[in-house]
């Protein structure tokens, strides 16, 4: 079976696995307009792109083939966003999901006050406490999602976790559970400025401990698309 007819075999594998109310966003970093529009075509509705300039690519080249199919596609950022980034990122995508600071909070809401749109945005955590991780520490992260909930344009709609990466997916169950239990902590005292809907956590190989976990996104890659590393 050619490469890009395995990815519709993988989207069956993985929609079968996943209960109905779990969305699943297609990690799409690195992969080629051909690979992405059969994805679509095979009922993935959520696109989850790193960089900014890789989704505008995209969206340049999936609208030449397809005019309509980048308005039916919803667009979430999944990577650290810089603020000079700011505003093409507003105007590009449905949701951020990688609020990492307060600086960048601040960017955003203001990209969006300029143009009178309301961004959706979920805060990340730093769950693993990692240095090299963007995110919040989980310590600080209900007193900032807090303060970032103030901002007027954006819409604060819950939270988002990497984790530390291990061979074993039961070993990111800790850094989920941590992270669930400040989502939950922030829900039971929800203020009408913001509103815990969205858990984002789990990648291929650890979807299924965080759908366990309480997860109702997930961030799939590899598992749909195939390995990067084999092309
Ligand atoms: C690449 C990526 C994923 C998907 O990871 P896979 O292991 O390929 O499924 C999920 N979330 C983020 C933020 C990513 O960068």
């Amino acid at each position: 079976m050619g490469q890009i007819d395995q990815i519709e075999v993988n989207i069956k594998t993985i929609m079968e696995s996943i209960p109905p109310g779990i969305l699943l966003v297609a990690a799409a970093k690195t992969r080629t307009v051909a690979e992405v529009r059969k994805a679509l075509t095979c009922g993935i509705a959520i696109l989850g792109y790193n960089y900014i300039q890789e989704a505008e690519k995209i969206q340049k080249d999936l609208k030449e083939v397809d005019a309509q199919i980048v308005n039916q596609v919803e667009w979430h950022l999944i990577g650290h966003l810089q603020r000079n980034k700011a505003k093409k990122a507003v105007e590009m995508f449905d949701m951020i999901e990688t609020i990492d600071s307060l600086k960048i909070a601040e960017a955003v809401n203001n990209r969006c006050a300029a143009i009178g749109k309301i961004m959706p945005v979920l805060i990340e955590i730093n769950s693993g406490e990692e240095s090299n991780k963007t995110g919040f520490p989980p310590q600080n992260a209900i007193s900032l999602t807090r303060e970032i909930a103030e901002l007027p344009s954006i819409k604060v709609q819950g939270l988002m976790t990497m984790g530390p990466r291990f061979g074993d997916p039961e070993k990111a169950r800790p850094y989920f559970r941590l992270t669930k239990m400040l989502f939950d902590e922030l829900r039971e005292h929800q203020t009408n400025h913001y509103e815990m809907k969205y858990l984002s956590m789990g990648t291929s190989n650890t979807y299924a401990q965080a759908i366990e976990e309480g997860a109702n996104i997930v961030r799939i890659g590899t598992k749909l698309f195939g390995d990067r590393y084999e092309n």
